[in-house]
């Protein structure tokens, strides 16, 4: 056989590239990786940990504004961005630090820069030529934006996180995960929030209850929705921009943010040079093994556009290296894959929404509640809880858990595991409730929805 530089080679220190690089090491692969940014990749330097650090920020504004209720008589002076952005920042270079060091104590010998394909088994990385037997792409995605006139006025999320001045008047352009969350994080931290989405309802895909529900609470906290209305040119007015909408309004904002989609990062890695197959968006198509259409090559995460999620990506990465390198057959698992939203309140959802279970199955039972927290009893405060089952009324089999309000994410990660192994509506009525909690509203409720 010929004799490679590494046995292993991965583009993109990423959650999947990280792990999926460690645990080939640990079957006992000689493994390199590449990274032209800070290690970590989108989730850790500019994704899901300085975004859910923001969005804690965001919230202290409720929380110290409730907490007069409770006799506390605290005195705000100010908010300062700049310090939130500092501490951000800080905790984001310890992370890179620590990823680093996973990397060196499992053997695993970092490259700066970007990889570049010369051959199916040679890649150029700087001034340095290394040759791998196998190579794993995990370059993971960037931001997309739509072509219109003024679009270089905008930024993506990957600037929001380092803005010199938090905006006095934002527009937020996009309906999904990156608008509902940014448009929470600065209307918490006192900015006027706009959102201009295209479709009829913010977060296309999610339940639809969970879709009217979250929207009608963004909204009681300021934050304004245009929906079915597309930006179509931004223009430059003295500090400020005009924000041309498609029904002729105008709104003028000193930031226009556009979160339209993330799409694969595979342009410049030379994938020409080796016929790797990638689809129309520019995604690498791999078979079920993580395997592109050139035999020694391998793709997880955002650059494959499956499901574009952390956890996702580290389980790819997982099952990738136990299969190639560790012989271990291992399928990755596709179903029942919780998610949340941070918006403020957080949308959490695991399994069907009433739509697919109603396409897939012959009869379905919808269980609804709508409740205002003890919490807020006292504060006063108009913020509301949705919760959300969807039942296979032959199987009596959950199909779905759905939910908007605080903490919904650690709430569902508990009822995704019941979901997993196949909990039906008896067994979680059989279940007693943490009282008193919001949670123990998912294993009370007993009235179907006609
Ligand atoms: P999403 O795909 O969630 O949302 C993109 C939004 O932009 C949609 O509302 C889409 O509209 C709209 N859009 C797309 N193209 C255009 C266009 N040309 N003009 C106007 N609007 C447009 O992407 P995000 O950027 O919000 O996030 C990317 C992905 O990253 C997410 O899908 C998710 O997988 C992941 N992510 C996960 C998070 C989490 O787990 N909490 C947080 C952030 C991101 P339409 O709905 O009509 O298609």
């Amino acid at each position: 056989m010929k004799n490679y530089d590494y046995d292993l080679f991965v583009l993109g220190a990423g959650s999947g590239g990280v792990r999926a690089s460690r645990v080939a090491s640990s079957y006992g692969a000689k493994v390199g990786i590449c990274e032209e940014d800070k290690v970590g990749g989108t989730c850790v330097i500019r994704g899901c940990i300085p975004k859910k650090l923001l969005v804690y920020g965001a919230h202290y504004s409720d929380e110290v504004e409730d907490s007069i209720a409770y006799g506390w008589d605290i005195d705000i002076k100010s908010f300062n961005w700049e310090t939130l952005l500092k501490n951000k920042d800080n905790e984001i270079d310890r992370l890179n630090n620590i990823y680093k060091k996973i990397l060196s104590n499992n053997n695993v010998e970092l490259f700066e820069g970007r990889g570049f394909f010369i051959d199916k088994h040679t890649l150029q990385i700087g001034d340095k030529k290394i040759t791998a037997n196998k190579i794993l792409i995990a370059t993971g995605g960037i931001p997309y934006l739509p072509r219109i006139n003024g679009v270089e006025r905008v930024i993506t999320s990957n600037e929001a996180f380092h803005l010199k001045k938090l905006p006095k008047k934002i527009v937020i352009n996009g309906g999904g995960y990156i608008a509902v969350e940014f448009a929470s994080i600065f209307n918490g931290l006192g900015s006027d929030v706009t959102i201009v989405y295209r479709g009829e309802q913010i977060l296309k895909g999610f339940d639809s209850g969970v879709r009217g529900f979250l929207a009608n609470e963004i909204k009681k906290k300021g934050i304004k929705i245009e929906t079915s209305k597309e930006i179509v040119s931004i223009e430059k007015s003295g500090p400020d921009n005009i924000v041309k909408i498609s029904d002729g309004g105008k709104i003028s904002a000193d930031t226009v943010m556009f979160a339209t989609g993330r799409v694969p990062n595979t342009s410049n890695l030379g994938l020409e040079n080796i016929d790797v197959e990638v689809d129309k968006k520019g995604a690498v198509i791999v078979d079920r093994n993580h395997r592109t259409s050139v035999s020694n090559i391998y793709a997880i995460g955002d650059v494959t556009n499956i499901i574009n999620l952390t956890p996702v990506a580290l389980n790819e990465g997982i099952c990738f290296a136990d299969s190639v390198f560790g012989q271990k057959d291992r399928i990755m698992d596709y179903s029942a894959i919780p998610t949340a939203v941070f918006s403020l309140p957080n949308v959490a959802t695991v399994g069907l929404t009433e739509a697919e279970a109603r396409y897939k199955f012959k009869s379905i039972e919808i269980y609804e509640s709508n409740f205002k927290g003890l919490k807020h009893t006292l504060t006063g405060r108009n913020e509301l809880t949705f919760m959300k089952i969807v039942v296979n009324s032959e199987s009596k089999k959950i199909l779905g858990f759905h939910m908007v309000g605080s903490e919904a994410g650690e709430i569902i990660q508990g009822l995704a595991v019941s979901l997993k192994i196949g909990v039906t509506k008896d067994q979680l009525d059989s279940v007693l409730g943490v009282h008193p909690s919001s949670a123990e509203e998912f294993v009370t409720m007993r009235t179907k929805v006609s």
